[in-house]
């Protein structure tokens, strides 16, 4: 490859002409050659700044083809096929999952562990009343007769339970994907037509109009296209544009989200929110992105303003803090909100997990159950906090089902992430994720080319700033976005398969097999899953694969 580099070139320039020259021309010529001719479809949005482009385009095949390798072309071209071959892709892998979903027969492996996990439960309660017998004392009391038989309701056989939930996992893992594959549909074809249409270049002159109108220290006398008033008033111009893409946003999603809400979730019998909470919840959601969008989005702009050629350090030192304030807050102000948090009653289950903190040196301060049940019939558990003050918080649904000791079991496998450094590894991957896409970003935002061919081609007028990110996390990024997406999914199924390992290792395997089981079953979690699908889209693994893997451990490590 040759890099044409001289005195008068900036090196950009020399990438960007080489990279014409050596990879664009050689794919444009093969798609030219292609009798779909793809490049002679309108690539340039239907509104943009200026009124120029490519009107008077030369059918002469010569002159055709080299406009054609205009930056301005190529990147709405090569933004919508690479959309929509993402798309495709995943589609793809949908089909493969929904064949699975209309199988009727149950999985043989789940039934083999599952199977072997009912079979280790008769064996220990053999080996507890043989102990009793030998000890020569029988407890017949009222309460523990009481007890026993509950404990008998609960540790009853689970394959039965779970083969009789099969065909409803089944319908339910169906009727949630068949909507996921018309939602994608839907984007895909929202995300086409809003970048031909220049959506992004009208809402940013509607955004500069209606600042001017009613922006109260804003000079009116001036005309919309002064490039001075939009770069002075750039900040507050950029809050009217998220305000009105937050709210357009939140309109075009509603329709999907009452539907998942109020018929999917409904008809499976998990949902629990009435139209009120629904409604109250997008309120308050709204309120939120637009207290905390507001000034986080104020602040970026002017550090970038502010910050001259290195200005990614400055962004990427705030979005560290504003991460490490986002943690403490959000347990603290934003949950609750949303729920209500109550201090776990006293007994069993909390001396249980006090006693696991103090031997793992957990600094557990406060165990909280949530009103999970309040929205959906879902259940689950988790850990938050920050330095000395750690909270754990079970949802109310858990207590349905699962007993005691496999709810520990499960605590166990939560602070095994914290044990084994998964949570400080996680928060530290992102920041440093973070730190290369400004610095990535910062490579791109000064050249002008990328963001005309997106309807921004005055170049009397200044570039906005949240266009120049929009446009970069839609176009550059989003290729890297998934293939990083698809690291971080393979390196957290990793992190749970040694986070089950560690809950084995403190002597729980069992209660945790079986409260996985359970939880699997109350949450209808699909029992069966393609290869492939898996890899992509789970961050925990298939049920069967945890629990096989979870055996191995204790037959490893002697626990069984
Ligand atoms: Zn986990």
């Amino acid at each position: 490859m040759t890099v044409p580099y001289t005195n008068n070139y900036s090196y950009h320039e020399a990438l960007i002409k080489s990279l014409k020259v050596n990879v664009l021309r050689p794919i444009m010529t093969f798609v030219a050659s292609d009798k779909l001719k793809f490049l002679d479809l309108p690539w340039k949005p239907y509104y943009t700044q200026l009124q120029v482009g490519l009107e008077g385009k030369e059918r002469d095949l010569f002159n055709w083809f080299e406009q054609s390798l205009s930056i301005e072309v190529l990147a709405v071209a090569l933004t919508i096929l690479v959309t929509i071959t993402i798309y495709t892709m995943e589609h793809y892998l949908d089909e493969r999952q929904k064949k699975m979903y209309k199988v009727t027969e149950f999985p043989k492996d789940l039934e083999e562990v599952v199977k072997e996990i009912d079979e280790d439960e008769v064996n220990d309660e053999d080996e507890e009343n043989e102990y009793v017998h030998e000890e020569g004392k029988v407890v017949e009391d009222d309460c523990g007769g009481k007890k026993k038989e509950k404990n008998k309701e609960q540790r009853k056989k689970m394959l039965p339970q779970l083969l009789s939930k099969f065909s409803k996992s089944q319908h339910y893992s169906l009727d949630k994907l068949s909507f996921g594959i018309l939602h994608d549909a839907y984007t895909i074809i929202e995300t086409v037509v809003f970048i031909l249409m220049g959506a992004l270049p009208y809402t940013w002159n509607l955004s500069l109009r209606m600042t001017q109108k009613w922006y109260p220290w804003s000079n009116r006398s001036v005309s919309t296209l002064d490039s001075n008033y939009e770069s002075q008033h750039e900040i507050v111009i950029t809050l009217v544009f998220f305000i009105l893409t937050t709210v357009l946003g939140t309109i075009t999603s509603l329709p999907w989200d009452i539907y998942s809400t109020f018929f999917i979730e409904r008809k499976h019998g998990f949902n629990k929110q009435t139209p009120q909470l629904f409604i109250m919840d997008r309120i308050k959601s709204l309120v939120l992105t637009f207290a905390l969008g507001c000034p986080v989005l104020s602040i970026v702009i002017w550090l970038i303003q502010w910050g001259g050629e290195h200005f990614y350090i400055y962004v990427w030192v705030f979005t560290i803090a504003f991460s490490c304030f986002m943690m403490t807050i959000v347990p603290l102000v934003i949950m609750p909100l949303f729920n209500t948090y109550k201090p776990l009653k006293d007994g069993k289950l909390k001396d249980m997990t006090y006693a696991l903190a103090g031997r793992l040196k957990y600094p557990l301060t406060k165990m909280l159950v949530m009103d999970g049940s309040k929205r959906s019939n879902h259940s689950n558990a988790f850990l938050f906090g920050f330095g000395r003050n750690k909270r754990i918080v079970l949802f109310d649904t858990l207590f349905k089902n699962v007993t005691d000791d496999e709810i520990v079991s499960i605590l166990g496998h939560e602070l095994g992430h914290w044990k084994l450094g998964h949570s400080i590894c996680n928060f530290l991957i992102s920041q440093v994720y973070f730190g290369i896409i400004f610095f990535c970003f910062s490579l791109c935002y000064e050249n002008p080319e990328l963001y005309s061919a997106f309807g921004f081609n005055d170049p009397n007028r200044i570039v906005p700033t949240i266009v120049a990110l929009t446009l970069f996390f839609q176009t550059l990024w989003s290729p890297l976005d998934k293939i990083v997406g698809l690291a971080t999914t393979l390196y957290s199924r990793k992190c749970e398969f040694e986070a089950d390992e560690f809950s084995v290792n403190l002597g729980m395997g069992k209660d945790l097999q079986r409260g996985l089981v359970k939880i699997s079953m109350d949450n209808l979690s699909s029992m069966v899953s393609d290869v492939w699908y898996a890899r992509v889209h789970y961050s925990h693994p298939p049920l069967v694969q945890r629990i096989q893997a979870i055996r191995n451990y204790m037959k490893k490590n002697d626990w069984s």
